[in-house]
This record gives structure tokens, sequence and C-alpha cells, in this order.
């Protein structure tokens, strides 16, 4: 197959030092940052992403053409095909799959339910089963989600924190994967590290997040929804900059402990962990509009709607002094400061002229 010559005749995946890595969900927004930033300390990094279209293709197309000029392969394949992964994992001696496929977003799932089993849950089954049977076999370290934390009350979330009450069908799923991650780690010694991601945002983000459609929305002067609880409340999230969340995912690898098993055969214990990766500092979605128009120097309509159970919690608020302590994740961006990254990077991709001059462009012209 093509992507069998791509990989055997490629240096991509293979390095004389440092870890080799598949990264699942290369073509997404945290998987296409993550493999940049791998590559460029000198690991070697495979992609693989199905490319769906749950979101605009072009941009995952567009991302995969950032990472093949970093000469990073991307093999397009499903993560439910047991028999190419195998074959791909016989080929590459892997030493850790950062695992950041799935069907994200929690409104979706009242549309498309199975799509959330079939990747979220079948397909992260059929990757620990080719990972236990591989040899060697690489640490895992994968996305679950805050969004395990569902209704729960206690500010800020810990990992102790309870997670029985998941407010949408990605949360169970998500939470699911937890579940599966200690049963494979207790039996077969896989070595398993869960990362509950808070609210990522920033440049090459994904369009189905609020950030990114409010500022498509401001720009094509169009109303924006803004939600509030049933009794009232802004509704608040732990937004975090990508970069940080690179930075959590590289740390997360680089103190994973190699799995203990061999060949589906357990050899003694190996390392469960789940982390909390946010910002630690809930911002309000009234907030966040804010932020944008004074960015893009637009004012927005607002509508205040009272949120529907469409599978939205009211807050989300990190605790991370686990990751802290465990390999030193410390964020270090706001969410003006990221945002502002973000907008430069949405006018430059989307060719957007700002249409109300600055300061500064004023000036110039006089
Ligand atoms: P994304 O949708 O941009 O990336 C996921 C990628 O996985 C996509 O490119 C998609 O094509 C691919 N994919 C999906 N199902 C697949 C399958 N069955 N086989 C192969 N490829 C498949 O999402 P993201 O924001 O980059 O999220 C990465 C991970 O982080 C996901 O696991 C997500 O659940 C988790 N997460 C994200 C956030 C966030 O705010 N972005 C928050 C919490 C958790």
């Amino acid at each position: 197959a093509d992507w069998e010559k791509q990989v055997r005749h490629s240096s991509t995946p293979r390095r004389a030092s440092g870890f080799s890595i598949l990264v699942t969900g290369a073509a997404g927004f945290v998987g296409s940052h993550c493999s940049l930033a791998l590559k460029k300390r000198g690991d070697g990094v495979l992609g693989l992403d199905n490319f769906n279209k749950y979101y605009d293709p072009s941009l995952k197309r567009a991302r995969q053409k950032l990472l093949s000029s970093h000469d990073i392969f991307i093999v397009e394949a499903d993560l439910n095909d047991a028999e190419l992964l195998a074959k791909l994992f016989s080929i590459v001696p892997f030493t850790h799959v950062l695992h950041l496929a799935a069907q994200a977003g929690v409104r979706y799932a009242m549309q498309n339910p199975q799509s959330y089993i079939k990747s979220n849950i079948a397909g992260f089954v059929t990757l620990l089963e080719v990972v236990k049977a591989a040899d060697p076999q690489p640490a895992i370290v994968w996305a679950s989600s805050s969004s395990v934390y569902g209704l729960n009350t206690e500010n800020p979330f810990s990992e102790s924190d309870r997670t029985d009450q998941p407010a949408s069908l990605y949360a169970a799923t998500k939470k699911a994967g937890e579940e599966i991650a200690h049963t494979y780690n207790h039996i077969y010694g896989l070595s398993m590290t869960g990362l509950r991601f808070f609210t990522v945002y920033g440049p090459w983000g994904r369009p189905d997040m609020a950030y990114f459609f409010f500022t498509k929305d401001l720009l094509q002067s169009k109303a924006i929804n803004v939600y509030k609880t049933q009794d009232n409340k802004e509704v608040a999230r732990d937004f975090t900059y990508i970069d940080d969340i690179v930075k959590g995912c590289v740390g997360a690898l680089d103190t994973a402990e190699k799995s203990t098993g061999s060949g589906g055969k357990k050899r003694g214990p190996a390392q469960l962990r789940i982390y909390n990766l946010g910002n630690t500092s809930p911002v309000s979605v009234g907030k966040l509009v804010s932020i944008l128009e004074s960015l893009l120097n637009l004012k927005a309509k607002k509508n205040v709607i009272r949120m529907p159970r469409n599978g939205d919690v009211p807050y989300t608020h990190a605790n991370v002094s686990l990751a802290y302590n465990d390999f030193g994740y410390k964020p270090s961006t706001d969410l003006s400061t990221g945002l502002r990254k973000f907008v430069k990077w949405y006018v430059s991709y989307y060719g957007i002229q700002p249409r109300v001059k600055s300061e500064a462009h004023k000036k110039n012209q006089a």
C-alpha cells in the first residue's frame, strides 16, 4: 500500500535518539501542534488520522500540508482498522503513542451518538489491543477531557473529584476511556497516562468551538448567542492556550514509564496516571466576547439565551497541582494574549482585511 511505502522509506518515524511517537488525530487541532513540537525537538513522529468530515476537511488538509513541510507523514486510516494498525506497529518500533484521535464536541453527540461510540470507545479498544500485542509495547498518553467532571460542583476540579455525572454522551465516552485504560493497565501492564484537557483554543483551532465561531460571526456582523445557566448565571470556561496543552503533553510523554508487558503478557505493575491540564482561571463567555470585540475593533450583537440541556456544563475550573508536581506543568498564557494570537492566525488564514482601521494605520495615512 501507498502508506506502507511512505512509512518504510521515510525517516520520519525513526530516530537514532529521542522517542519514536505515533500521534493519532495528527490532522486535528491538538494533534497537529503536538506533532510539530515533538518533531522540532528531535523525536520521530508519525501521524494517523481518518480526516473525518465533522468539521471543514480543508482545515485538516491545510494542517497536513504544514506537517508535511516539516517531514511529518500522516497515515490516512481509521482507528478501527486493526489490520493496518498491527502492520504499522510491526514496521515501526514505537516507544510512545500520543492518542488524540476522537469524535470531539458535546452538542453533536445528540445528532450522531454512534460516531462517539465508534471512535472514542471501539477505536480506543482497537488501538489498545494492537499496542498490547506489540513488541516493544509503547507507553500511551491519551486525551481524556474536563467534561468527565460533568455536573461536579467542587471549585476548582481536582482529579479525585466525582466523575459519575457526565452531562453529554461525549463526556460519557471520555469517562469510559478512562475505565478502559484502567483495565488494560491492570491486565496487560500497559503504561497509561490520561490528560483531562480544559477547553483548548488557539491558532489552527476547531471551527465548532465558541471562540472560533464567535470570531467568524463578529466579522460577518452576525448576532452571537451568549448562554446563561437555568438560574441566570454566566457560563464560564477554563480556556487553555494550545501551547500550554502541548507542553503538558510533552511533559506527560517525558515522564511516562515503559509498559511492563510484552506480547500481551503482563510482567509487573505499570503506571496509570490521570492529570488535569487547564489554565486555572475560568473566564465567562461574556468576557470572551468582549475580548474578541476589542481585538477585532467591532461591537457584537448579542442574544442572551438560557442554556438548554444540550450537554454543556455551567463552568469548568482546573486544579493542576498534580501535573505541576509530576512534570512541572504551569500554564503561562492568559486569554487575551492567546486570543490575540488566534485572531492574528484567523485573519491571515482566511485572508480577511481588517474592516476598521487601527489608530496606527490612521496616523500613517494622515
Ligand atoms: P480534532 O477533532 O481537531 O482532532 C481529532 C482528530 O481525530 C481529527 O482530525 C479527526 O479526523 C481524527 N479522528 C477522529 N476519529 C477518528 C478515527 N476513528 N480514526 C482516526 N482518526 C480519527 O479535536 P482536538 O480539539 O484536536 O482534540 C484532540 C483530543 O483532545 C480529542 O481526544 C478530544 O476529545 C480531546 N479534547 C479536546 C478539547 C478541546 O478543547 N479541543 C478538550 C478536551 C478534550
